[in-house]
């Protein structure tokens, strides 16, 4: 029986393991921290899902996503990971991307309506949409259970017999002519390696060009009267993106600056407190875009995004038997299924 084993248990990792895991593979999935930690960058409850992007293969990814892995997920762990009810908007001046996304969307026919901001504020009154001429309705967005699925992955993956491993780190991985050798506190054999290693992904797969940024993030309480039909938002401005969307459990707001980072990019070994001067600076940006500001700031957390070059993904062979899914500049949670099923099907057709 052929062995995988999987590096990192991030949202990567324990999609790849499930795939590899119902094609027949033996997998063992190791992780540097338990469960549930918050070091990289799947903790959380809730993500936005959409089908609205820049890039119209993201938006075809995007349709298949919603269409058969989430809804394949959600049979296989039993519960409801997607919250379509909310919707997503998606604004910003004329001069910045905004004509970039109606393209691409209109172009593969995804379930988006481009409406102006007198319609946009009939639909969703809780946005000034100030600055906005246009606005894109994504009517296939929605909320993922982000900590559900993680949480049900975990679960799914034990009663499929995967051997989950923490606390592992792995300090490199070995590539031989027959297979691969993985050394960490103790030193484990397999065919093949997949690493998804999320910020720390250079470590083990030197030449991915990634730079780690961490990210500081608010909730904000809603009022009462926008706690309701409240969707999810990306503001697409000029060169800077804040995005936003309700909690899953209700009344609250989460928000950031899609922060790209700079230079080499932040070490995710160092804990850092949230910046209470980039909460502030999105705070005063969410009192522009919303009918009286927001409610009071609840909590403020981090997170890591590994960025590349153009926000792209990162994924493929790094070694002859280690295949690598680690840049996923900070929008890999909705595509993971998929990705996740890419890297399963890449190792298993070179085992064959
Ligand atoms: C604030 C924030 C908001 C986001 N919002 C959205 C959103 O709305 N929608 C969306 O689709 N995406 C969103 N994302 C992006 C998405 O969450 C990430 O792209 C995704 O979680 C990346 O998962 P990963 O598995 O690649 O990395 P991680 O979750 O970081 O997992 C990597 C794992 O590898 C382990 N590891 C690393 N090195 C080693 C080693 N040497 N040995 C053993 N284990 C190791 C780590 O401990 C970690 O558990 C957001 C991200 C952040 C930070």
């Amino acid at each position: 029986m052929t062995t995988i084993a999987v590096v990192g248990a991030g949202i990567n990792g324990l999609c790849t393991a499930f795939h590899l895991s119902r094609q027949g593979a033996r997998v063992v999935l190791v992780d540097q921290f338990e469960a549930g930690h918050a070091r990289g960058s799947s903790h959380g409850e809730e993500r936005i899902t959409r089908s609205s992007y820049e890039d119209p293969r993201w938006v075809v990814d995007m349709q298949r996503c919603h269409a058969v892995e989430w809804p394949l997920l959600e049979a296989a762990l039993g519960e409801m990971l997607v919250y379509r009810g909310g919707d997503a908007v998606f604004f910003g001046p004329e001069a910045g991307p905004f004509a970039a996304y109606a393209r691409a969307v209109a172009e593969v026919g995804a379930p988006v309506d481009e409406i102006d901001a007198a319609e946009a504020r009939k639909r969703f009154p809780a946005f000034t949409f100030a600055g906005s001429a246009r606005v894109l309705h994504d009517r296939s967005a929605g909320v993922l259970a982000a900590g559900a699925t993680m949480r049900g992955l975990c679960r799914w993956l034990e009663r499929a017999g995967v051997e989950l491993r923490r606390p592992f780190v792995v300090d490199h991985i070995e590539s031989r002519a027959d297979g691969v050798e993985i050394a960490g506190p103790e030193r484990l054999s397999a065919d093949f390696a997949v690493v998804a290693a999320g910020p720390w992904a250079r470590r083990l797969a030197p030449g991915l060009a990634v730079r780690p940024a961490r990210q500081h993030v608010g909730y904000w309480q809603l009022p009462a009267a926008k706690a309701g039909h409240f969707p999810a938002w990306v503001h697409l401005g000029l060169g800077e993106l804040h995005y936003g969307l309700p909690t899953i459990e209700g009344g609250a707001m989460k928000a950031a600056f899609h922060d790209h980072g700079a230079g080499p990019g932040d070490d995710p070994g160092e804990d850092g407190p949230p910046s209470g001067d980039a909460i502030d600076a999105v705070e005063s940006r969410l009192c522009e875009w919303f009918t009286g500001g927001p409610g009071p700031l609840l909590r403020r957390e981090t997170c890591f995004y590994t960025n590349a070059e153009g926000d792209r993904f990162l994924a493929g062979w790094t070694g002859e038997r280690v295949y690598s899914l680690s840049a996923c500049s900070g929008h890999a949670f909705k595509l993971a299924p998929l990705t996740g099923r890419r890297a399963a099907e890449a190792v298993w057709l070179r085992a064959r």
